[in-house]
Order: C-alpha cells, then sequence, then structure tokens
C-alpha cells in the first residue's frame, strides 16, 4: 500500500520504529510548483520526516514545520493533520545547481508547532539549524528540543519520498544502548533504493530480521489542502478596508492565491465590499462551495 505510514516495535526494548512511502501525495505537491532540482529534494525529504515525526506525536489537529532562513532556501513547510493529510510549500530565491545544505539554508531555525483545529497554537519547538541534510538538523532537533533520541532516515526522488524513523522511548535503560545502537547501526544499511523501492514491510524484515519486531497495520496518508473561501475572506477582513480597498483600485480584482495547493480565489468589488459590511450574498450569487 503506497502513502501510507506504519510504527513497528522491538519486543523487549523500548525501541519504536515507523516508516513512511509517499508517492501520489509528493507528486500532488510536485505538480503545483515547478521546484528546482535542489530544493525538490529537500522538499521531499522533510515531507517525509514530518510525516514520521507527527506519527509519533499525540495531537488533534495540524503539526507545522517550518524551516526559515537568509540564504536562497527562504522557507521551507510541511503541514501533517492528524486526520492523515499532508501539504508543503516553499519560497526561494536563485537556487545554485550545486550547494550545500547550509549554503542554502542560512542562519536558519526549525520550528516545529502544533495548531489546534480551532486554530490555536498548543505548542512551538525551535532550534537553529545545524548538520548537512534535513536528517541531521530534525535529529539535532528533537535531541535539543524533545530530549528524545532518535535516528531519522529520509530520501526522496521525483516520484516518490520515503523515510524511517526509530526512536528510544525516554523509560529506557542504560542497558538497552546496547540494542539501539545495534538497531540504528542496522538501520543506517539501508539504501535510498530500497527505502523508495520496496514495500516498507520488506524493509523492515530485510533490516532487523534477526530481531523480534512488531509491525502495526499501514495508515493512509493522503495529500490534502485546508484552503477555503471562508479562510481566505477572514484573511482578508482581517488585513482591512484601507488595504483591500488599495488593491481594489489597482487591479480591479482582489485575488489571493494559495501558497500551498495553488488555487486562487478572486473578490470583485462587490465581493470584496460585503467583506467589510457583514452583508450575506444574495442567492444568484453565492459562489460558496
Ligand atoms: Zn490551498
Amino acid at each position: 500500500m503506497s502513502d501510507s505510514i506504519r510504527r513497528f516495535l522491538f519486543e523487549g526494548a523500548p525501541i519504536r520504529g515507523e516508516i513512511v512511502q509517499l508517492d501520489a501525495t509528493w507528486r500532488a505537491v510536485l505538480d503545483r510548483h515547478d521546484y528546482p532540482p535542489l530544493l525538490r529534494t529537500l522538499l521531499g525529504e522533510m515531507m517525509a520526516a514530518s510525516a514520521l515525526l507527527s506519527a509519533t506525536l499525540k495531537f488533534d489537529g495540524a503539526m507545522l514545520m517550518q524551516v526559515q532562513g537568509t540564504g536562497p532556501l527562504r522557507l521551507l513547510v510541511v503541514e501533517c493533520t492528524s486526520a492523515g493529510t499532508l501539504r508543503a510549500t516553499a519560497k526561494w530565491d536563485d537556487i545554485p545547481e550545486q550547494a550545500g545544505f547550509a549554503e542554502l539554508l542560512r542562519d536558519a531555525r526549525c520550528a516545529i508547532t502544533l495548531v489546534q483545529p480551532d486554530g490555536s497554537q498548543s505548542y512551538q519547538g525551535v532550534v537553529e539549524v545545524v548538520g548537512d541534510g534535513v536528517a541531521a538538523m530534525l535529529m539535532h532537533y528533537m535531541r535539543h528540543s524533545e530530549q528524545i533520541e532518535t535516528s531519522l532516515i529520509v530520501s526522496a526522488d521525483d516520484t516518490r519520498v520515503a523515510g524511517l524513523l526509530l526512536q528510544r522511548l525516554p523509560e529506557a535503560a542504560d542497558d538497552d544502548t546496547d540494542r539501539w545502537n545495534r538497531v540504528c547501526m542496522l538501520a543506517g544499511t539501508v539504501e535510498p533504493s530500497e527505502l523508495l523501492g520496496l514495500a516498507p514491510a520488506d524493509v523492515v524484515r530485510r533490516l532487523f530480521h534477526e530481531e523480534d519486531v512488531r509491525l502495526f497495520e499501514p495508515q493512509p496518508l493522503a495529500f490534502r489542502c485546508s484552503c477555503s473561501k471562508a479562510r481566505v475572506e477572514s484573511m482578508l477582513t482581517m488585513l482591512g478596508p484601507q488595504e483591500v480597498e488599495s488593491v481594489l483600485a489597482e487591479r480591479g480584482h482582489v485575488e489571493v492565491t494559495c501558497d500551498f495547493c495553488n488555487r486562487s480565489y478572486r473578490f470583485d468589488p462587490v465581493d470584496a465590499a460585503q467583506l467589510f459590511t457583514g452583508g450575506t450574498r444574495s442567492p444568484g450569487s453565492a459562489t460558496r462551495h
């Protein structure tokens, strides 16, 4: 089953794992923006990592993973919801064909935010971006912000993203260290082609065939964007009448495009006026859907 995440546990050891593979979800992200190749890889790896980390957290709503810097790669965002939907977007300037992770993400910070269904923020952790890639960045995040030892391997190509996570649960005793190290070492032998190309259950069996592993049922994941006309309306209302009127005066209409799914929401002067009068549309002009 593609586009799913599977949990696994090591019997008798406080170690848990998650393995994810996404293809239709990833292609839905790539179809919506023409990302430069280097950025595509990082965003894909971040999407896999985000699905893995969100599966280890208990939350209702959305987990937002954001990396923001002053280098050519200005912003990477991946959102996973507790309903198993994902979306992603990025902002960038000219990206060189070849550049290291640190060069692309100068002075960057990585933030993970939990947003409740009503839109309020319930948690945020922020760390400086260190390391030479997405996996290293997030292992550092987990160690410093969550104090949980995490081993993460992620991979992305033009059609698929995949990842493997191991976590040493907080109740782990010191005498579990050897087993934790051995399991991490085994995970580290996985090739990107295996992670991307084999069925997740086969990857787990192949890597840990000498361990007693319990593999759970796959949980489906899918691309979905939560933008809506109502949300755009409330955003414009918050901008205020002056801002909206100045755009109307310049362009004759207000158009807002969703960064995640590229969908456009267009407001003519009549629609825009209704935002601030609280008026309801006449039945003939109702376009809410
Ligand atoms: Zn959208």
